[in-house]
C-alpha cells in the first residue's frame, strides 16, 4: 500500500480548504462554485476543482430535491474520511452546471489562509519536476 500520492493546490496566494482531519489540500477558494449549499440538511461547499478527493462507490442515480442525478460518493484520498459526493451528470437541463463538481460537507474542511500554511516539506508536490523512467 504505502503512502498515498497527494496533490497540492497550485495557488499559494488565496486561502485554501484543507481536510479537517489530516490537513491535506482539498481546494482553493477560487474553485468554490457555491458556499451556501445544503446537502440533506448538512451545510456543504460545491467545488469546481478539487485535489486529493476520490470516488469510492460505484456511480448511482439518485433523486435529490433539485432533480435526478448520477452521483458517486467521495472521500479524502489521504485519510479516507467520507466528504460528500461528486455530480457525475445531471438529468435536468438547468442543473447541468453541477456536472463534474464535488460537494463536500463543511464540517470536513478547514479554511486556511496563505500566511498560516505550514512549511513542512512538500516532497510530493506536483509542481516539482518529475523524473520519467523510460
Ligand atoms: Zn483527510
Amino acid at each position: 500500500m504505502g503512502r498515498p500520492f497527494l496533490d497540492y493546490v497550485e495557488d499559494d496566494k488565496s486561502p485554501r480548504f484543507v481536510c479537517a482531519h489530516c490537513s491535506c489540500d482539498i481546494a482553493t477558494t477560487s474553485a468554490l462554485v457555491w458556499e451556501g449549499y445544503m446537502a440533506h440538511q448538512t451545510p456543504a461547499y460545491l467545488f469546481r476543482d478539487t485535489v486529493n478527493v476520490e470516488a469510492f462507490t460505484p456511480e448511482r442515480q439518485e433523486q435529490l430535491s433539485t432533480g435526478m442525478y448520477v452521483l458517486a460518493d467521495v472521500r479524502c484520498r489521504s485519510c479516507c474520511t467520507p466528504f460528500g459526493w461528486r455530480y457525475i451528470s445531471a438529468l435536468s437541463e438547468n442543473q447541468k452546471y453541477k456536472e463534474r463538481t464535488t460537494l463536500v460537507q463543511k464540517s470536513c474542511l478547514r479554511r486556511q489562509s496563505p500566511e498560516t500554511t505550514p512549511t513542512w516539506p512538500r516532497f510530493l508536490s506536483r509542481t516539482l519536476p518529475v523524473e520519467v523512467v523510460q
